[in-house]
């Protein structure tokens, strides 16, 4: 009998961020049952190449081709292939090596090496939300094509898919997606204005990296997440209720046709959804710390501020309309907390940025991959323009 014959080989894209960095934790508690074949950063070489010295990947690609020559020496004396550039991060995608990719790039730049490990008939553990914003029917339908499943990692989406475990046959009735409100928790107007970068970066409940937690500040996450949610459970969106829980231990919930409601809950820790993106189907035994009720003993629910935090409104119409007003609302908000994270506009600039390229670039209902490309395109020089970056 092959001893390695249920050890599922693993390729981590973005194995240097908050997502990366907690995979390779799950993954060195549980080695029996995991292996690292693929792990890519984009400029932290020096991390990449410690991460590669200590798991012992197949390859490594590093996305910014200048550190190509550092990474390849550093490991001159392993057998560890080194890969560099954007095309590198998709053909490795492609490659037989592995069986599951962890897609946990930030942002669109996640989109074509996921779509390819897609096409290549690969298991997605996805953490790479942008993906399923930016283009979430061509995703969807060639994963079905292809018969590849998609495990969500983002614990909202894990939650509802947990929930989901055993009810194929039973009809989703409404999803409650929650949210913590993020550190501007009932603030208003008036105070954002001088909102700044660090601000922003101190979430009060999940430790992740800049991008979602800009995201998570101005809400736009949620939004986002919305429009994971419709095309990861096929959903309408008024099926999809979004609803601030600052404590954030039920992760989500699912209410059914004969309105009875299940939630998924624990404390907010990212290696439980990635642990279990990683086993499924099976749940394996951990230490992390565990959820004491008496502890925590209230849990309160409430709307979100639409009027105040207008992003998620923004990331509402762009899921009611559909077409290519998602992707292009994904791409000026890159651009809008790029800027913002430089310090180069101010926290509520970043709507007014987002609003107006979704007003500029001309709207399809039907876009092909090609389009997709376009649109992201378009609406990334529009927004920069606007904020002559
Ligand atoms: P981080 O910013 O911490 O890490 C991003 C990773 O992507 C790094 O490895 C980075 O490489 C790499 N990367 C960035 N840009 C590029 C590029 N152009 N080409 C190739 N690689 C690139 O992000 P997070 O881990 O926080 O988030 C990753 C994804 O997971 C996001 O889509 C996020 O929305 C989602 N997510 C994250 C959660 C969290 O708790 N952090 C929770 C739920 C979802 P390098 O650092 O080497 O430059």
């Amino acid at each position: 009998m092959d001893v390695h014959a249920s050890v599922k080989r693993i390729a981590i894209y973005g194995s240097t961020g908050s997502i990366g960095r907690q995979a390779l934790e799950v993954i060195t508690a549980h080695s029996d049952q995991f292996s690292v074949e693929v792990l890519t950063a984009n400029t932290n070489d020096d991390l990449l190449i410690e991460q590669a010295l200590h798991f012992k990947p197949n390859m490594v690609v590093i996305g910014d081709d200048t550190k190509y020559s550092k990474v390849k020496d550093a490991l001159s004396s392993t057998d560890i292939k080194v890969f560099a550039g954007e095309k590198a991060l998709e053909e490795v995608a492609a490659m037989d090596c592995y069986d599951l990719m962890l897609a946990a790039i930030v942002g669109y730049a996640g989109f074509k090496p996921t779509i390819n490990a897609i096409n290549a008939g690969k298991a997605i553990a996805l953490a790479n939300k942008e993906t399923l914003v930016v283009a979430g029917d061509i995703v969807m339908r060639t994963a079905v094509e292809k018969r590849v499943p998609i495990i969500p990692v983002d614990s909202e989406h894990s939650a509802i898919f947990q929930c989901l475990v055993g009810e194929m046959r039973n009809p989703i009735e409404k999803v409650l997606l929650t949210a913590s409100g993020g550190p501007f928790l009932g603030k208003k107007t008036n105070f954002l204005v001088n909102v700044k970068r660090e601000h922003a970066l101190q979430h009060p409940n999940w430790n992740m990296g800049a991008k979602i937690s800009v995201d998570s500040a101005t809400l736009m996450n949620k939004g986002l997440e919305m429009i994971e949610a419709k095309w990861l459970f096929n959903l309408k969106p008024e099926q999809i209720q979004v609803l601030i829980h600052p404590q954030s231990i039920i992760h989500s919930m699912v209410q059914f046709q004969d309105g009875s409601i299940k939630a998924q809950m624990g404390l907010p820790d990212m290696k439980l959804p990635i642990q279990y993106a990683l086993a499924f189907p099976k749940r394996i035994p951990n230490d992390f710390p565990r959820c004491d009720f008496r502890k925590i003993n209230t849990l309160t629910f409430e709307d979100p501020d639409l009027r105040t935090f207008r992003n998620l409104s923004l990331a509402m119409e762009a899921l009611d309309k559909g077409g290519n007003l998602p992707c292009i609302m994904n791409a000026a908000n890159e651009i809008a907390v790029y800027a913002f994270l430089r310090n180069r506009i101010g926290f509520l600039d970043m709507t007014d940025v987002i609003e107006k390229t979704m007003e500029k670039v001309s709207f399809i209902a039907q876009p092909s991959l090609e389009q997709y490309y376009e649109s992201d395109g378009e609406a990334r020089s529009y927004a920069a323009d606007m904020i002559d970056l």
